[in-house]
Formats: C-alpha cells, structure tokens, sequence
C-alpha cells in the first residue's frame, strides 16, 4: 500500500499508531475488528516489525472490516484525529513503571515533535510508561492544549478493579461502577466510598445481599488489581489486551463524541489542591479530548492517598527536570 503513505489530506477516521509493539499491535487489531475506523497506520523505529504487523492484519480484513492498514512515517499523522503512543521499552520482571521513566522520556522527546510537525488538530494518546510522567511530558513537548493529549492512566486499572469486584459480588462488571485514581501504578488509589451497584453503595449492596466485604477481602481485590501487571508479567512477560481495548474504549468516545466517563490521566484543573500535574480521575471524553474532570468527593484517607500519589509523581517529574 505504498501509495498510501503519500495521502495527507485529513481524513476524520485516521488513527496512527506509534509504536507497533505488543501493545500496539495489539490495539491495532481491536481497532480493526471494531469497525470504528476507516485508516490506520502503523510507524514503529523498526519499520519491518510495522511491515509484518500491517500485513498480518491487511490479511484479516477479507474476513473482517474494511479499513486502510499501512507500515508508514510521521507525515502519515496528517489528518489523523487521533495518534496513540505505544513506543518505548516494557517493564520487565520485577521492575516498576516508574523505572522506565528515563528511558521513555527520552523516546517520547524524540517522537512527539515528529507527530506535531504533521499534525496540529489531533488528539496525542500516550500508553507508554510510567504513563502519567509521560503524558505529562508529552504535553509539554507539543505545544498543544493540554485537554488535546491524555494517557491511558487507570483505566485499565479501573477495569481490573470491576472485574475483580463484578467476580466478588456475583454482578457483570459493567453494572459495577467503581473507580482506581491517581498513579497507573504503585500509589494509585481505589475509590471504595462512592463505588457502587445499581446506585447502591457497596457496603449496603453487600448488607442486603449478604456478601462479606470486610477490610479484608477489600485489601485483596484492591492489592491483586494494583499488583496485576507484576502478576501478568511474571507469568506471560507483559500485558496488551486489556490495555489494547481500554484505549479501544477511549478512542470510541473520542470519534463518537460519546462523553464517557473514563479514568484517564490528564492535567488536573486545581482538584483536591491538585494542579501542574497528569493523574487519572473520572474525565469525561468526547470529540475535543477531556471535555471535564470530574471532581469525585472523595472521602479524608482517599483524598490523602491522591495527594500522596501526586506527589510521587511530582517527585519523578522534578527528578527528570533536574537530569535534563
Ligand atoms: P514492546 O517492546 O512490545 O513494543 C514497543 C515498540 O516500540 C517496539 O516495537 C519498538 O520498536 C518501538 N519503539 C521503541 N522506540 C521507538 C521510537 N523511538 N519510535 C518508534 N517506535 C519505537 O512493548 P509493549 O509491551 O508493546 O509496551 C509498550 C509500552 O506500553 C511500554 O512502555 C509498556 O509499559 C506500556 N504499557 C502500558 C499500559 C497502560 O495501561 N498504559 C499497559 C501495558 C503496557
């Protein structure tokens, strides 16, 4: 499809995809097989890897959706509505996001004014960790609003969270509505005392249908969400499902303008003291990126949490500034 890679006119339903890893290809294939997208993609720093992948998933689409998949370059980004960013180096075992920081910086450094320089009026998705840092420097590195770039944050956080909650209190997770803020990552925060089913609080729904939820059993569903990655890790070495369909997700609200409330991290507008800093809390996202943050009332000890997590992340941001 070479022909493809000169086409620059904006197209609405263009999606590039930098960094064609695991994580990558892997949202590739979700993006194909939803249907929601006419064009997309793929650059990677090693082109051939881009190649295979493209190939691959063009050979589905007699079998699937019609869309426009190429291996291409950054001025393939024109037009683009959204440009998702999977590139840069995974944990390995035993290491925490956090300790990527240097290494991705510098990778997202390079890669942002190359997207920038062809495209003006997208929206910047960022996936690569630690992904708050990186949101954050991201945004710094294009120029753009700051409602125009957003990390994945907690949203597949979030999502491991219900999962494990909707197993535990024997409900679909989609009617458990709960949410993970702050860090994707070590200090990231569960939010227990608004989560609720069927707009009753948990501790009311776990009354009256007598399921026990005590300290407990919340420090486990809490630990195995906030550990799972180091779980997935060690068993599989790394993890792109449900990070592939949680960016899915975020890229249909976009495109659609859906307004969904999804935990992505961004700059947070002066929340809880909060301010200069990328963080997950429930944001609602539509055609011009964050559309609001919403501001949850959280109770004393999650507020502290947050606070404390922002710190953590303010603390890897100065760090960075100062090697810089
Ligand atoms: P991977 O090693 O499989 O893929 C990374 C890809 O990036 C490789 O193909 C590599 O060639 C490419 N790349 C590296 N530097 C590049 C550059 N300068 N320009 C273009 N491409 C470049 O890794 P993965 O498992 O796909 O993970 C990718 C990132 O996503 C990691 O940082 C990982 O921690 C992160 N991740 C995030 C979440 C989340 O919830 N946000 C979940 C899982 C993984």
């Amino acid at each position: 499809m070479s022909h493809m890679s000169q086409l620059h006119e904006p197209h609405p339903h263009r999606i590039a995809i930098v960094g064609v890893g695991r994580v990558g290809a892997t949202f590739a294939y979700a993006l194909l097989l939803s249907g929601l997208v006419g064009e997309i993609v793929l650059i990677n720093r090693d082109h051939k890897r881009a190649e295979g992948e493209a190939m691959d998933l063009n050979h589905a689409m007699p079998l699937s959706e019609t869309v426009r998949i190429w291996a291409g370059d950054y001025p393939d980004c024109a037009g683009a509505a959204v440009v998702v960013v999977a590139a840069g180096t995974a944990q390995r075992p035993g290491e925490t996001r956090l300790d990527l920081d240097q290494r991705n910086a510098a990778i997202m450094a390079d890669i942002i004014p190359r997207i920038t320089a062809h495209n003006q009026t997208g929206i910047l998705l960022i996936a690569t960790n630690p992904v708050d840092v990186l949101s954050y420097v991201a945004w710094q590195a294009s120029g753009w609003p700051h409602q125009r770039v957003i990390g994945s944050g907690t949203v597949l956080d979030t999502a491991r969270f219900r999962y494990l909650l909707g197993e535990h209190l024997g409900v679909d997770p989609r009617s458990v509505h709960a949410y993970i803020v702050g860090e994707h990552g070590d200090s990231e925060v569960p939010v227990w005392s608004t989560a609720n089913v069927a707009g009753m609080r948990l501790d009311e729904f776990c009354q009256r249908e007598d399921c026990p939820l005590g300290p407990e059993v919340r420090e486990r569903i809490f630990h195995r969400t906030r550990d799972a990655a180091y779980e997935i890790i060690q068993r599989k070495g790394s993890t792109y499902y449900a990070v592939a369909v949680g960016l899915l997700r975020i890229v249909e609200s976009i495109l659609r303008d859906q307004h969904t409330v999804l935990s992505v991290s961004s700059l947070v507008p002066g929340h809880y003291g909060l301010e200069n800093i990328y963080l997950s809390l429930p944001t609602v996202i539509g055609r011009n990126g964050v559309e609001r943050v919403l501001h949850l009332p959280l109770d004393k000890g999650e507020t502290a949490a947050l606070r404390e997590s922002a710190g953590v992340l303010r603390g890897v941001l100065n760090e960075l500034d100062r090697e810089s």
